[in-house]
C-alpha cells in the first residue's frame, strides 16, 4: 500500500518514458511554451531587482536575479530552437528529463533568492509585499507553463509552495500569514487541476492513437479486401478484373512508352466432361495443375489470370508480344499434351487458344480481349485444341453465324423449314425400306442453305434441339401412314447434351402415335467418344422404348467396331468417303468388307450412304451391306414426290449380289 503510493509519487513527479505517444505529444506542446516560461521568470527577476538593488547587497539583489536572467536566456532560446526541429524521441526524452531536474533547481534557486531577500526589506512592507508577489506569481505561472510536463509542474509546486506557505506563515508576525495559507490552499487547487488536465491530455493522446489505429485497421481491410477482389481464390492468379485493369494500363500508354501487346485466350477442352464424370474436388484440382503449368511456360513479366471456370487469358507486353505469345501458345500446348494425374486418375483435356494482337488502331481493353476471345471460338468451333490468332475476318464471320442463327429462330416461327426424304433401299430384295429425313431450308428469304451450313451452327447455339425435334415431329407425322417404310431420323451430338432430350422424343412418339418399332435414329461418333456415359444411357433408354439407333458416318471418324459393342448400336451406316473408294481402292475395299462382316457378326446391320454406281452397289451388296442409299436410287425428295414415285414403282432395278 506504501509501496503503491510511493510508486505512484515517484511516476508523478518524474518523465513517462514507457509511452512514446505521449512523450512526443508533450514535447511538442511543451517545447513551444517554455521559452515562454523562461520568459515570465526571467522579468519576474528583473522587477525584484528593480525594487530590491536600491536597498544595496548587491551579492543577494544584483548578482543572483542576473545569473537567474541569463540561465533563463539560455534556457529559453535553446528551447526555442528545440522547439523548431524535428527531435528523435530518446533526445525527447533526455531533454525532458533534464528540464524535469533543471525545474526543481531554478525552484529551489528562485525560492531560495525570494526568501533570503525578504530579509532585506528594510522594514519597506511594499518590497516585502512584491516578494511575496513575485514568489506567487512564479509559482503559479510555472505551474501553468509546465502542464504537459505533470512532473515538473508538479516539482515546482511542491518545492515552491511548501518553503513559501511555512515561511510566511511566521514571517513577520504572521501579517503574511492569510497569504501563505491562500497560496496553499491554491496550490491545491492548482494541482487538483493539473491531475485532471494532464489525465485528460493523455486520454486524449490515447485516443487519437486508437483512432489512427482503427484507421490503419480499416485501411488493411479494406486493401486486403481489394486483393482478394483481384484475386482467383482457386489458383491465387489474378481474376479477370485485375487482368483487365492491367490490359487498361497496358493499351491506354502514350505512344512514346507504348510496348507492342498481346492477348493470350485459353480454354480448356474437355475440362467440363472431367467435372461431370469425376467431380467438382477433382476439377478445382486440375485448375489447379494447369494454372501451374500455364505459370510455368508464362513469359517472364507477363500477367496470367483465370478468366472464367476453366478459362484463362495472359497479356504478354514485349517489344516482340507476337513471338513471345506464339511461344508461349506452344509452350501451353505442349504442356497439355500428356495425360494429368489428379491422384489415381490420369485424364486427358486440351486447349483451344485465341490470340490477339494489339493493332496500331489503339483498341481498348475491352476489344482486345473481345478479339482474343473471337479467335479462340473459332478453334473451338473448328475441332478445338489449336491456336488462332485474331484477324479481322473471324469477326465478319462470327457476324454471319450470327446473322445465321437468328434468321434460323425466325424460320422456325415463320415454316421456312421443310424436311425432304431420301429412299433407302434393301440390297437384295430391291426395294424401297426405309427413308432418311434431312432437313432443308427453302423459303429462306436470303437464299437457300444447305443443312452442312446451317447444322453446324444450330448446335452451337443450341437451337439444335428444337429443330432436331421439329424433324423428328414432321417425320413422324409424314410417314405414320406410310406403314410399310422405316423412318431413319438424324440425331446431333448436340442434342444429347439435352437432359430433356429423351422426354421429347417419347413425348413426340405418344403425341403423333407414330410406333416406335418403325423409328431408327441417328447418331454421331463424337459424342461417344466425348461422352461415353450419357451416350450409353440415353442409346439404352431409347432402345427400351424400342426405337433403333444407327451410327451414322462410320468410317470417317476413329472408332472402333469393338468399342461400338458397349452401345448396342442396331446399325452402322458406313460413311460416303469409304462408298467412293470401295470399288477404286482395293485397301478400301478389303477394309469395307471386313467391316460389314464383323458388324454383322455382331448383330449389326449395315447400311452404306452416298452410293452413286452400280458397281458401288454390287460390291456391297457382296459383301453383305443390306441396305444401300444413294443418288444411284434416289435423290432425297418431298413427301409428295416420295409418295408419287412409290405409287409408280420407282425403284431402280437394283444390283442384286448374285
Ligand atoms: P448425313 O446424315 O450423312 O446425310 C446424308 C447426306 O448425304 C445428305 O446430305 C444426303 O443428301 C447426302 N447424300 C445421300 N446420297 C448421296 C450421294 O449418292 N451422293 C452425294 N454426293 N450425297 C449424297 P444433306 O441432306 O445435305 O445433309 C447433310 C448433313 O446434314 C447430313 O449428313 C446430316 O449430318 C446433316 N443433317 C441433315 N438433316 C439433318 C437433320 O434433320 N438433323 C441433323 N441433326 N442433321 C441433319
Ligand atoms: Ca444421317
Ligand atoms: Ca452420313
Amino acid at each position: 500500500m506504501k509501496k503503491n503510493l510511493i510508486r505512484r509519487l515517484h511516476s508523478s513527479l518524474s518523465v513517462p518514458t514507457d509511452d512514446v505517444e505521449l512523450i512526443r505529444a508533450q514535447f511538442r506542446a511543451f517545447a513551444r511554451q517554455i521559452p515562454l516560461l523562461y520568459f515570465i521568470l526571467a522579468t519576474n527577476a528583473l522587477a525584484v531587482m528593480f525594487t530590491f538593488v536600491k536597498f544595496g547587497h548587491p551579492w543577494l539583489s544584483l548578482y543572483p536575479p542576473s545569473a537567474l536572467c541569463l540561465l533563463c536566456l539560455v534556457r529559453g532560446f535553446s528551447w526555442w530552437r528545440i522547439g523548431r526541429t524535428q527531435v528523435p524521441d530518446d533526445i525527447a526524452i533526455r531533454h525532458m528529463q533534464r528540464t524535469n531536474r533543471l525545474a526543481f533547481f531554478i525552484a529551489v534557486a528562485f525560492t531560495a533568492w525570494g526568501l533570503a531577500l525578504f530579509a532585506y526589506g528594510d522594514g519597506d512592507a511594499y518590497a516585502k509585499a512584491q516578494i511575496v508577489f513575485f514568489l506567487a506569481l512564479t509559482m503559479i505561472s510555472c505551474n501553468f507553463c509546465l502542464m504537459h510536463l505533470r512532473s515538473a509542474a508538479l516539482n515546482v509546486t511542491l518545492v515552491g509552495v511548501a518553503p513559501f506557505s511555512l515561511f510566511f506563515f511566521f514571517a513577520d508576525d504572521g501579517h503574511f500569514r492569510a497569504a501563505a495559507v491562500n497560496l496553499a490552499l491554491a496550490a491545491i487547487g492548482m494541482i487538483a487541476i493539473l491531475m485532471i488536465y494532464y489525465r485528460d491530455f493523455a486520454h486524449l493522446v490515447a485516443s487519437r492513437r486508437s483512432l489512427r489505429e482503427k484507421q490503419a485497421e480499416t485501411q488493411r481491410l479494406s486493401d486486403e479486401n481489394s486483393r482478394l477482389a483481384n484475386i482467383d481464390s482457386l489458383t491465387g492468379l489474378p481474376n479477370r478484373r485485375a487482368l483487365m485493369t492491367h490490359l487498361d494500363e497496358r493499351s491506354g500508354r502514350q505512344a512514346a512508352d507504348a510496348l507492342p501487346t498481346a492477348v493470350v485466350y485459353i480454354d480448356l477442352d474437355g475440362f467440363k466432361d472431367v467435372n461431370d464424370a469425376y467431380g467438382h474436388a477433382t476439377g478445382d484440382r486440375l485448375i489447379d495443375i494447369v494454372a501451374a503449368q500455364l505459370v510455368h511456360v508464362l513469359p517472364r513479366g507477363a500477367m496470367l489470370a483465370r478468366v472464367g471456370g476453366d478459362e484463362f487469358a495472359a497479356v504478354i507486353s514485349t517489344p516482340d508480344a507476337e513471338h513471345a505469345a506464339r511461344a508461349f501458345v506452344s509452350g501451353v500446348l505442349a504442356s497439355l499434351a500428356p495425360p494429368i494425374r489428379i491422384g489415381d486418375r490420369a485424364v486427358q483435356i486440351g486447349a483451344s487458344v485465341g490470340v490477339c494482337c494489339a493493332e496500331p488502331d489503339g483498341c481498348d481493353a475491352q476489344e482486345l480481349f473481345r478479339r482474343a476471345d473471337v479467335a479462340m471460338d473459332h478453334v473451338k468451333a473448328n475441332g478445338k485444341s489449336g491456336m488462332r490468332v485474331y484477324s479481322p475476318d473471324l469477326d465478319l464471320e462470327r457476324q454471319r453465324q450470327q446473322d445465321i442463327e437468328d434468321q434460323l429462330r425466325r424460320a422456325l416461327r415463320a415454316d421456312e423449314l421443310e424436311v425432304v426424304y431420301q429412299p433407302i433401299v434393301d440390297a437384295f430384295e430391291n426395294r424401297v425400306v426405309a427413308v432418311e429425313a434431312l432437313l432443308r431450308w427453302p423459303r429462306r428469304p436470303e437464299g437457300e442453305l444447305s443443312p452442312d451450313q446451317f447444322i453446324p451452327i444450330a448446335e452451337r447455339s443450341g437451337l439444335i434441339n428444337q429443330l432436331g425435334l421439329f424433324v423428328l415431329r414432321r417425320a413422324c407425322e409424314d410417314f405414320l401412314r406410310v406403314e410399310a417404310i422405316k423412318l431413319a431420323v438424324n440425331v446431333s451430338p448436340a442434342q444429347f447434351r439435352d437432359p430433356d432430350f429423351e422426354q421429347g422424343v417419347m413425348r413426340i412418339l405418344m403425341q403423333t402415335g407414330f410406333p416406335a418399332m418403325r423409328l431408327e435414329l441417328e447418331v454421331t461418333e463424337g459424342y461417344l467418344i466425348d461422352h461415353p456415359q450419357r451416350a450409353a444411357g440415353v442409346i439404352s433408354f431409347l432402345k427400351t422404348l424400342g426405337v433403333a439407333v444407327a451410327l451414322d458416318d462410320f468410317g470417317a471418324g476413329y472408332t472402333s467396331i469393338a468399342y461400338l459393342l458397349k452401345y448396342g448400336f442396331d446399325r452402322i451406316k458406313l460413311d460416303k468417303s469409304l462408298v467412293d473408294r470401295v470399288t477404286t481402292d482395293k485397301a478400301t475395299g478389303v477394309l469395307v468388307a471386313g467391316a460389314i462382316h464383323m458388324a454383322n457378326a455382331l448383330d449389326m446391320a449395315v447400311t452404306a450412304e452416298g452410293v452413286e454406281s452400280e458397281e458401288q452397289a454390287y460390291v456391297l451388296g457382296l459383301a453383305g451391306c443390306q441396305r444401300l442409299q444413294g443418288f444411284l436410287f434416289s435423290r432425297p425428295m418431298s413427301l409428295g414426290a416420295f409418295l408419287a414415285s412409290a405409287a409408280a414403282e420407282p425403284v431402280p432395278a437394283a444390283v442384286s449380289a448374285a
